[in-house]
This record gives C-alpha cells, structure tokens and sequence, in this order.
C-alpha cells in the first residue's frame, strides 16, 4: 500500500467507525442507501422479463452486492495492515528492526523453560557516546543499524537477538557450547566499520559479557551474571568478551574468552 492509499484508508474508517448511538444510525441509514441505490440501478439497467436468468442474478450479485463486498475487503485490508503495525510497533525496534527487549527477554524465557542449553552474551557498544558527540547522532544511528547488521550475520536462525537498550544488544545462542561461543565473540570484537557520509569510514568495537545458560539457573540471574561480565570486560580494556564464572562471586580473578 501507498503512504497515499494508507492514508485514504485512515480517513475512511475514521469516518466510518461510529462514536456514538446517533453515528451509528446514521452511518446505517447512510449504508442502506447506498443498497437502496445500487438496487435502483439494477433495476434500470437490467430487464428482468427478457434477460437470461443466469445473466440476470449475475448482474443482481455485481451492482448490489459489489459496493458491499469491495467496502468488505477495504476494511480486512484495513484491520491486517493496522495489525502488523501494532505487532511490528510492540515487538520490534524501530531503529535496528531487532527484536525489542520485552520481546527478546519473552523469547529467551519460552526457550529457557524448555530446560535447552545455549549461551546468553550481553553486548554494549564501546565509548558510543563519543560517536554522538563528535559525528552527531544519525551518524550514531547509522553506527546501531551496522552492528544489529553485523549481529544479524553472525548468529545462526532460531538464535535470539534484540536491542535491549541504547546501545545495548543481547544474544542467546542455542545449544551452544561455550568453545563455540568464543569463536562468534571473537568475531563480533573485532572492529565494526560503518559509513558516515562527511566522515568516510567509522569503526566501533563491541564489549561482551557472557554466560553458559544452565537449566537450573533463573533468567534473571543469568541476565546479573552476564553484565557482571561486560562490566569486567568494560574496565578490562573494552574489545572483548569475558565469560562469567563462580569466581565472580567470591572476588576472584576474571575469567576471559
Ligand atoms: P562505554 O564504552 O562505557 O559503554 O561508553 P559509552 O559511551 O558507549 O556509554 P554511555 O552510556 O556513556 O553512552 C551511551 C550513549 O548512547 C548515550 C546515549 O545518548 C546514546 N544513545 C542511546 N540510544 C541511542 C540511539 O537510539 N541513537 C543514538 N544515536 N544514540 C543513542
Ligand atoms: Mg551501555
Ligand atoms: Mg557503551
């Protein structure tokens, strides 16, 4: 549909969708004329004493019932459309098109009742702000759509991904072993180049905390576990991943991918 034809179809059902009793006879009134007519001009058009009757109830089905069933699938075309949007609107992230955060934590929850392994990364953007500061905050924009991009490519289809906050992202890697997730978190450290129109090519890099899903563990405290370890990779020098561990807990050393 067309931004023109979207809003035609806007206008017309806020016209037709009643706000009152009085609207709704009216609107009523204002339909069974429209039968009224479309039944007149049946009657003006077709003879009914010389036309075949197969013809006849034919024509009768197209000029009566025609405008009905035409308004009928304006409306459904109407409901789908505004329906995606909503699901669209209430699950996804605009910017990015990622999963928005109550839909990746939704997503991650279904999974982990399953009692199914897998690997949960936190991954956070690295001195973002300078980006906004020095580049101005489309080209800050542009450098989000790259990395969900960059993320998108990396995992593989039925793992979770979403943008749970600024410049905040998340995975959950299915059936995963950990050796396997160092090899993705590599990866995903390493500098992400973007373009900036006035500014050629950017890079970023990409923080990761992350933590071995066991079943018994809750989601929340897995979530606890794996910003402990981005907030480690953070003040240990930013670029990498760290893998949480019991360590963690007790003070320990760090644990690194
Ligand atoms: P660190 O390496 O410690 O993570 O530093 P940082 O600069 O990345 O983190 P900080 O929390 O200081 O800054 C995050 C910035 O992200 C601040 C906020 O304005 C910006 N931000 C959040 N959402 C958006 C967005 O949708 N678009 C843009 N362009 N910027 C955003
Ligand atoms: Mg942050
Ligand atoms: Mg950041």
């Amino acid at each position: 549909m067309t931004g023109f034809e979207t809003h035609v179809m806007d206008r017309m059902m806020g016209w037709f969708a009643p706000r009152s009793a009085l609207g709704f006879v009216v609107r009523l009134l204002f339909l069974i004329s429209i039968v009224l007519a479309s039944n007149i001009m049946f009657a003006i058009t077709v003879d009914e004493y010389h036309a075949h009757p197969l013809t006849y109830y034919f024509a009768h089905a197209v000029i009566v019932g025609g405008p009905l069933i035409a308004f009928f699938l304006a409306v459904c075309t109407f409901q789908v459309r505004l329906q995606r949007k909503l699901w669209r609107l209430s699950r996804k992230d605009p910017l990015t098109g990622l999963n928005n955060r109550r839909t990746f934590l939704d997503s991650c929850e279904t999974t982990h009742a399953k009692n199914s392994t897998g690997v949960l990364m936190m991954l956070d953007a690295d001195f973002f702000k300078k980006v906004n500061d020095t580049y101005g905050h489309q080209v800050g924009d542009k450098c989000l759509q790259t990395i969900a991009y960059v993320l998108k490519r990396n995992i593989r289809q039925g793992d979770i991904l979403g943008r749970i906050g600024g410049e905040e992202f998340a995975i959950y890697l299915k059936k995963i072993s950990i050796q396997q997730a160092k090899v993705i978190g590599e990866r995903l450290t390493k500098p992400i180049a973007f373009q900036s129109e006035d500014n050629g090519h950017l890079t970023i890099t990409l923080s990761i905390g992350a933590v071995f899903s066991y079943p018994d563990a809750t989601m929340d405290q897995l979530f606890a576990q794996a910003d402990k370890a981005l907030y480690r990779a953070k003040i240990g020098g930013r670029a990498r991943m760290i893998i949480w561990d019991h360590s963690f807990e007790t003070g320990g050393s760090t644990a690194s991918a």
